[in-house]
């Protein structure tokens, strides 16, 4: 199976969640797989009630942003690793992967939902 597209693409796709998870979060300096997310200070003596409802509804989404950013950059990694090591195209079932699924989402599994 020639692998050189769906590295590329994976490889594409890394780089933008990257970036996109340094824009709200930190990479853990002692764990580089782990993304910390990064909240601007609250300043609870000079913020009013709403100021602070508003603060906590963004620090909720940014973790949200986090989480799905951090969750598809593993399946990127984990693709990434297969095609590495030469088992691209075999899902973590053992079962092939349909060749239409890997191009809408060259990260996807078969249809067995690991
Ligand atoms: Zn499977």
């Amino acid at each position: 199976m020639d692998t050189t597209k769906f590295k590329l693409k994976l490889e594409t796709e890394r780089q933008k969640l990257e970036e996109e998870l340094t824009r709200v979060g930190r990479r853990n300096p002692s764990r580089p797989d782990d993304w910390e997310p990064q909240f601007t200070a609250l300043n609870e003596q000079s913020s009013s009630q709403d100021e602070m409802a508003d603060k906590f509804e963004e620090m909720e989404q940014t973790l949200a942003i986090q989480t799905t950013y951090e969750n598809r950059l593993q399946e990127v990694n984990a693709a990434l690793e297969r095609v590495e090591n030469g088992t691209y195209g075999k899902c973590t079932c053992g079962k092939d992967i349909p060749l239409e699924r890997l191009e809408a989402d060259p990260a996807a599994s078969c249809m067995c939902g690991s």
